[in-house]
């Protein structure tokens, strides 16, 4: 017969005097450490719809679409919390660094349907001023320019994107057919502007 070791008694009798290293969840609230990671959230205000956070997603648990509605085109960026795995890497990779957090929320439990575990958020879309496609969200070019600060005049897009900002008008021709030098003064997307560099 074995007897049991001195270390295995000495921690028997050290657990009969201390509490219990498990919680009760269910049946009483679990306080997760501070370290947790536990279910992501957006930040609607601090999220500039950017999709970096979607593009370093592992499981294809964030996802977006650009929608136009009434002449206004937005983008719905969202969380399906059924299928993360509350990695972390999108709250890493955001570069706002508070668009998107993990909470310490656990429990996805539900009787709701698994396509209802979700979170989407909105943000303005700034068009092309030639082929009428989304270039960025609104908050993004704002985001950047802040960023760059003096440095943002050389980018043209940036600059037309100011203007109209401060409401100034400008008298530059357009062609559905093709582009016309003037062009280039305007907010445009990375294929008409090297379209129209090439080409005018
Ligand atoms: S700002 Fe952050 S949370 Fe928002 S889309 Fe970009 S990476 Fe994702
Ligand atoms: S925590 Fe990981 S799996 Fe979950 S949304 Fe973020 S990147 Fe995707």
């Amino acid at each position: 017969m074995k007897y049991p070791k001195l270390r295995e008694i000495k921690g028997a009798l050290i657990s009969l005097f201390t509490k219990p290293y498990t919680s009760k969840f269910p049946f009483a609230p679990h306080t997760p450490y501070p370290a947790f990671r536990g279910k992501p959230y957006y930040d609607n205000e601090k999220c500039m719809g950017c999709t970096a956070c979607v593009n370093v997603c592992p499981t294809g648990a964030l996802s977006f679409k650009d929608i136009s509605v009434d002449g206004i085109t937005k983008r719905i960026l969202k969380i399906s919390w059924d299928i993360c795995i509350e990695c972390g890497q999108c709250e890493l990779n955001c570069p706002t660094i508070e668009g998107i957090k993990l909470s310490q929320e656990f429990d996805i439990s539900t009787t709701e349907k698994r396509k209802d575990l979700h979170q989407t958020i909105e943000k303005e879309m700034v068009l092309c001023e030639h082929c009428e496609k989304p270039v960025a969200a609104k908050d993004h070019i704002l985001w950047t320019i802040k960023k760059l600060g003096p440095l943002y005049p050389p980018n043209t897009t940036l600059v037309a994107f100011c203007q109209q900002l401060l409401s100034i008008k400008t008298t530059i021709k357009t062609s559905k057919e093709g582009f016309v030098r003037q062009e280039r003064f305007r907010v445009l997307c990375p294929n008409c502007r090297r379209k129209i560099i090439f080409t005018s």
